[in-house]
């Protein structure tokens, strides 16, 4: 089922054109927005209008940092009275990357959800569970507005509170949920658990947020007998509906006539071919408030080559495989392992080596954290080292805003680095 159809089967040349005049429009908004202009000011940039998308490889690219620069506001092209919402991105601290979005910015965006939801054959008939953060986070809100434009009957029940999320998928019969998957193994679980699979309506997952592998997927299909499907979007470039999978189940549309899409090799930064892995760099070349161009997003795809079987031209992009970067992601909550390192180092009694560790503890995630306490502090008496333990979990705890287990150890007992740290082992893959 097709939301546009005349949009989502648009022919390649026609795409290229709505694209590059896009692209030249944002770029005209943004050479008259001094503060926007200055960014590429200092790149050594002069706005021109593109002739063709080749030239798009000529563009600076746009970093997190570029964005934190441009608190609050330099990035926002048009008045702040346009404005009707804004979200930023999870996790982060210090200076956050704020989004602006004005009311078409939002009609399109729920649009754009709208054709996600439409191509997976959901409909008016649906009930759809919003199992995700509510909030700054735009998974909540984004899925929301999309869900109610398509006329599903929306629960907006947020994350978390297990008992009531079971209750309200029994008794609306929910049909289609929006979740995390480290929270749907959980759930899954817990219903497989007590055998209460048969009495429910449930029929789609929708899952992202974070990364997952397809032998998850599979898993809680069978778990759950309904379709996972995956769901990829970042707040730069407004949240989800960026890539959505169609029911092919190989690969994800990214909408072409909103989002300007290049893999780019992660060291040179050149585009690759289609097929070829590397770093996904997106435009938003459709907003009103914050267009942004040439976004690098850190996250590891191809493009693939070929057309899809659902009809719809707009290319897809493989499953995330990671991050260039060293953030991770537990829960739905991204960290940093800089965020930890920052808490620890500012408290005297901690020594100087620590390591994160991650695992699974059932299908939930867990972060360790071993610490080496500071000399002086290990030689004295066990309350001490009590209170230390508290301390760390409750300021860790403020920052990532996970509950990490701390582990203190003798000075000089974790492995010293040569070179480069290795401050985070992975071991959920191990101990699931
Ligand atoms: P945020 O801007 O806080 O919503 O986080 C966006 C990031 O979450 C992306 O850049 C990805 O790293 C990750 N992410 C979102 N959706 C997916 C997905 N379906 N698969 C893998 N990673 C995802
Ligand atoms: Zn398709």
């Amino acid at each position: 089922m097709f939301w546009d159809k005349p949009l989502e089967t648009i022919d390649c040349r026609s795409l290229q054109i709505l694209q590059l005049d896009r692209i030249n429009t944002a770029l005209e908004r943004i050479a008259a927005t001094p503060g926007y202009k200055s960014f590429y000011d200092s790149k050594k940039y002069k706005i021109k209008p593109l002739s063709s998308l080749e030239q798009m490889k000529d563009l600076p690219f746009t970093t997190k940092q570029d964005l934190r620069n441009s608190y609050p506001s330099g990035f926002l092209v048009t008045d702040m009275e346009k404005v009707v919402r804004m979200h930023s991105s999870s996790g982060t601290t210090g200076i956050p990357t704020v989004i602006y979005h004005t009311k078409n910015d939002i009609d399109n965006w729920s649009s754009l959800i709208a054709r996600c939801l439409c191509m997976i054959g959901m409909s008016d008939k649906d009930v759809f569970q919003n199992m995700m953060t509510y909030g700054m986070f735009t998974g909540g809100l984004g899925l929301h507005y999309g869900a109610e434009k398509l006329g599903a009957m929306v629960i907006p029940a947020g994350a978390g509170n297990t008992e009531r999320q079971l209750k309200f998928i029994k008794d609306f019969k929910t049909t289609v949920v929006h979740i995390t998957p480290s929270y749907a193994l959980h759930v899954s679980e817990i219903i497989e658990q007590r055998n209460l699979l048969d009495g429910l309506s449930l029929r789609i997952a929708l899952m992202g947020a974070e990364p997952y592998t397809e032998a998850t997927r599979l898993k809680l299909e069978e778990r759950l007998r309904i379709d996972v499907i995956n769901s990829y979007g970042l707040s730069e470039m407004n949240g989800p509906g960026v890539a959505f999978e169609c029911l092919e189940k190989e690969g994800m549309h990214v909408w072409e006539d909103n989002y300007y899409v290049e893999i780019v090799d992660t060291k040179t930064g050149m585009p690759l071919p289609d097929g070829e892995e590397g770093e996904l760099v997106l435009s938003a070349i459709n907003r009103e408030a914050m267009p942004i161009l040439r976004y690098r997003t850190h996250d590891l795809a191809f493009i693939y080559p070929e057309r899809c079987a659902c009809g719809r031209t707009h290319r897809k992009i493989s499953r995330i495989k990671g991050r260039t970067d060293d953030m991770f992601i537990i829960g739905g909550v991204n960290i940093f392992p800089s965020q930890i390192e920052e808490v620890l180092m500012k408290l005297p009694q901690v020594g100087s080596n620590y390591v994160i560790i991650l695992s699974k503890k059932g299908s939930l995630d867990k972060l360790s954290v071993r610490i080496e306490v500071n000399p002086d502090l290990f030689a004295g008496d066990l309350r001490h080292l009590t209170q230390l333990k508290e301390t760390i979990t409750r300021k860790l705890r403020e920052e990532i805003l996970i509950n990490p287990t701390i582990e203190l150890v003798e000075p000089g007992s974790l492995p010293p680095s040569q070179g480069k740290a290795v401050r985070v082992i992975d071991n959920r893959d191990k101990t699931v």
